[in-house]
């Protein structure tokens, strides 16, 4: 909804780096709205009634989930939740290069097409996409 009426804005009058940071937002936004649902269907489920300290989450850097915006976006919606008050804390994943030519195994934090070690296009990248609920930190009443 916030989204289709952002598109009707006459671009030429916008701001684009602000218009940038909004859309990542708005994609942050919908995540946390995801994971904060998540994380209340898990409260409910273990039939908990205390209060919610702290929510981790495992973000891979290849997700496309920027960790700046998913706080800001927690921060803006979380106290309209069963999690009000807890904190966010966002454990960031990195890749795993793996190179078929000369054995290297290494951690990226970003997408690469070339082995860092001898140039080799033969690599496997294993991880950081993921975008999990880790944990949650509990206070009994
Ligand atoms: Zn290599």
């Amino acid at each position: 909804m916030a989204l289709s009426l952002f598109l009707c804005v006459n671009y030429t009058n916008v701001d684009l780096r602000i218009l940038r940071i909004r859309i990542i937002i708005l994609h942050e936004l919908g995540i946390v709205q995801e994971l904060i649902s998540l994380a209340e269907q898990e409260i409910l489920r273990a039939n908990f009634e205390g209060r919610v300290s702290e929510v981790t989450v495992k973000v891979g850097r290849l997700s496309g989930a920027n960790p700046e915006a998913l706080r800001f976006a927690f921060e803006a919606v979380v106290s309209q939740s069963r999690l009000e008050g807890a904190s966010l804390n966002i454990l960031e994943i990195n890749p795993l290069c793996k190179c078929s030519k000369c054995g290297s195994e290494q951690e990226i934090d970003e997408y690469i097409f070339v082995c860092p070690a001898c140039g080799s296009h033969n690599i496997l990248i294993n991880g950081g996409t993921e975008l999990n609920l880790e944990s949650l930190e509990v206070e009994d009443n």
